[in-house]
């Protein structure tokens, strides 16, 4: 029997972001014994690094903002391939998560009149997003783990033990999730520090550990993104929808090399910024796509004026959707027209006084000083894409967050469908709030539901977990031993080279051949010394999670043969309204996964009445429109 530390919980959660810790407040705000297990330290996570802000419409900057603009504007940006019942759900709960969080403690930046203050973005049509400078992630965080401490204070009143209904397990990692039958019976995880096991028994497990993106070579995601959450679901036999849409945000750093990848907040656009390329062009202008050329500038007189009145005149280019804008640079750079160090410029110093530029954008300031000795407020940044954010994950039913295992829910990123085949930047941090509380409460839900019938876990699979967690210290393979670092490194070529920001068929091929050899490969690692903080073995496991879901990505990227949104194929380049249609739906099989298609489910009528027939062309198919009730052009 493995020697391990035990702890029985109503609901454990996995991830301390900021989907992780709204999911556990609801879990315990319904009564239930909570449990957070996060891999980095508590307060490191992901969501501490959001810039720009939270996407609410409040409508405090532009009265004309609603839940509805905010659908529309959702489901434009993911090129209709969202699920419309997240995109609805996320529209109309924001603004309440937004007021709820300043009851939890936070303080957002405010309008002259004392109202929380809203910024441009991306693809959304008004001033929307809610922000405290651009360190909005660490307001959040900050608020959610000061709410979590007055329910722990609440709870030591009246149990005398702070984490007696509460309790955070940091530097903790998951590396299995444990099944009664079909039902989650609980996860299986490792001090970081001591290498010790340490068992979680559990009827309910939320999923919240973000994405992806340490699969990529040049990202700007941190080393808790190795897709874990995404692995987990997968061997549980949950299924991920949409894995082929990663989002590249157009604006990272691009020198110098070791802080290559690192995010350049759109707020830069939001707030006057300008893209030009090496003949000083303003070249997004060259660059609106059809579908959006009512609603983005021709000219920069207009694209100008817009800051100052937005209801008379349309946007400036720069602030099209993400995957527009970072297609675009990539083209610049491709037909030679970049920046010294492989980027276009982004200025802001021209566009807005030195004083302005640090009291909207300190952290961008003090990174580009710190770390390309860059003034901001007197030169032009540069900048490149950047892998930043996965659309794909878990497929989770919208109201409870509940994925297809009994037990098993998953909110935040690691969590698919709600931005359909493109995120909108802001977005995150308000699906995180909706779509935690909605887990949190799901899971409740759903132990209630079990009554005293709860899942046990049996000794066999703990055991089991546990010799998996040790086989890369086993030296006995056959083939030559590996390196993780090693393996990790060509993973990340691989995945950046050939199913990156453009796509062709033949390269996806290639890379589906070479992740092939590096599962093999990684059969062979072997990592020396012992459990105790051993870095090289926390790689080897994340390894298996990073190649299993990079397997999904090639996959699904090979099997659609259309742009859209997040996945650009240089040889199928239109959007095909058919593949609106279809969902391309990941599962595990054999060590690998299985891609396979299935019909999206029809947009609500009255939701469909929301846009104009004419958008709607740009979309949908002839069969579709002609069921429409009414028809204008
Ligand atoms: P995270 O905040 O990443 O939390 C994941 C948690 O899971 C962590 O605690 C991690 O330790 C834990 N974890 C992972 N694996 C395991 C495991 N195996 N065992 C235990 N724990 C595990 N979005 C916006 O809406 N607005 C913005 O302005 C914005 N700016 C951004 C700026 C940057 C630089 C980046 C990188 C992203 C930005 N985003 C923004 C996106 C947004 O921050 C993320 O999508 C979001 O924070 C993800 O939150 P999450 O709760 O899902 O995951």
């Amino acid at each position: 029997m493995t020697e391990l530390e035990r702890h029985a919980y109503d609901v454990v959660v996995i991830g301390a972001g900021g989907a992780g810790l709204r999911a556990a407040i609801e879990a315990r705000q319904q009564g239930l014994r909570t449990a957070v297990v996060c891999k980095s330290l508590f307060g490191k996570a992901h969501t501490v690094m959001a810039e720009g802000g939270i996407a609410a419409a409040m409508g405090n900057v532009n009265s004309h903002d609603s839940w509805q603009v905010h659908f529309r504007d959702t489901m434009r940006g993911g090129k209709f391939l969202n699920n419309w019942r997240m995109a609805e759900l996320h529209a109309k709960e924001a603004p309440d998560r937004v007021w709820e969080l300043e009851t939890y403690g936070a303080l957002f930046d405010r309008t002259a009149d004392g109202r929380i203050s809203q910024r441009n973005f991306g693809g959304h049509e008004y001033p929307r997003l809610a922000h405290v400078g651009d360190r909005t992630g660490l307001e959040l965080i900050r608020s959610l783990q000061q709410k979590i401490v007055s329910l722990q204070q609440e709870d030591h009143a009246e149990t005398g033990d702070h984490e007696s209904r509460l309790k955070v397990f940091a530097e903790c990692t998951v590396t299995e999730l444990l099944r009664d039958g079909d039902k989650v019976s609980g996860a299986f995880a490792y001090w970081r520090e001591t290498g010790r096991f340490v068992l979680f028994e559990a009827p309910a497990v939320v999923l919240a550990t973000g994405g992806i993106g340490k699969s990529f070579k040049v990202t700007s995601n941190s080393w808790e993104y190795t897709g874990d959450g995404h692995a987990l679901a997968l061997r549980t036999g949950a299924s991920l929808i949409n894995m082929e849409f990663v989002q590249f945000h157009p604006t990272g750093m691009v020198w110098p090399p070791s802080v290559k990848g690192i995010l350049v907040t759109e707020s830069v656009r939001g707030d006057g910024g300008v893209l030009r390329n090496s003949e000083g062009r303003r070249f997004m202008f060259d660059y609106i796509p059809e579908v959006f050329k009512d609603k983005y500038a021709d000219n920069e007189a207009e694209a100008d004026r817009w800051y100052t009145d937005p209801d008379n005149n349309r946007r400036p280019p720069e602030l099209l959707p993400r995957d527009e804008v970072a297609r675009a640079i990539n083209s610049e750079v491709k037909a030679g027209r970049n920046s010294p160090h492989g980027g276009v410029f982004l200025d802001v110093s021209s566009r807005l006084p030195a004083e302005e530029i640090v009291r909207r954008l300190p952290s961008m300031h003090h990174q580009f000083k710190e770390l390309a000795d860059v003034d901001i407020t007197k030169e032009p940044m540069e900048v490149g894409p950047t892998c930043h954010y996965v659309m794909g994950g878990v497929e989770v039913e919208p109201d409870t967050a509940a994925s297809s295992v009994p037990g098993l829910f998953a909110c935040g990123e690691v969590a698919g469908g709600m931005h359909g085949s493109n995120r909108l930047g802001g977005n995150s941090l308000s699906d995180l709030l909706v779509f935690g509380r909605r887990a949190g409460a799901g899971a409740a839900e759903y132990v209630r539901s079990l009554g005293d019938k709860r899942p046990v876990i049996s000794e066999s699979d703990v055991d089991g977990a546990a010799a998996r967690a040790v086989d890369p210290f086993a030296e006995g393979g056959t083939g030559q031993q590996e390196n993780p670092y090693t393996v990790h490194t060509q993973l990340q070529q691989t995945m950046n080279d050939l199913v990156g920001i453009i796509r062709r068929g033949g390269e996806v091929e290639q890379a589906l051949t070479a992740l092939e050899e590096l599962k093999q490969r990684a059969r062979n690692v072997v990592v020396e010394g012992h459990r105790q903080f051993n870095p090289g073995w926390h790689l080897a496991i994340d390894l298996r999670n990073m190649l299993l879901v990079s397997e999904c990505v090639a996959k699904a990227a090979l099997l659609r043969t259309e742009s859209r949104g997040g996945h650009t194929r240089e040889d199928h380049p239109r959007m095909d309204p058919d593949w609106r249609r279809q969902l391309l739906v990941c599962r595990a099989e054999g060590d690998g996964v299985s891609v396979t298609a299935k019909d999206q489910i029809p947009l609500r009528e009255d939701l469909m009445a929301l846009f104009e027939y004419s958008e709607l062309q740009k979309y949908f198919t002839t069969g579709e429109l002609a069921e429409l009730p009414a028809k204008e052009s």
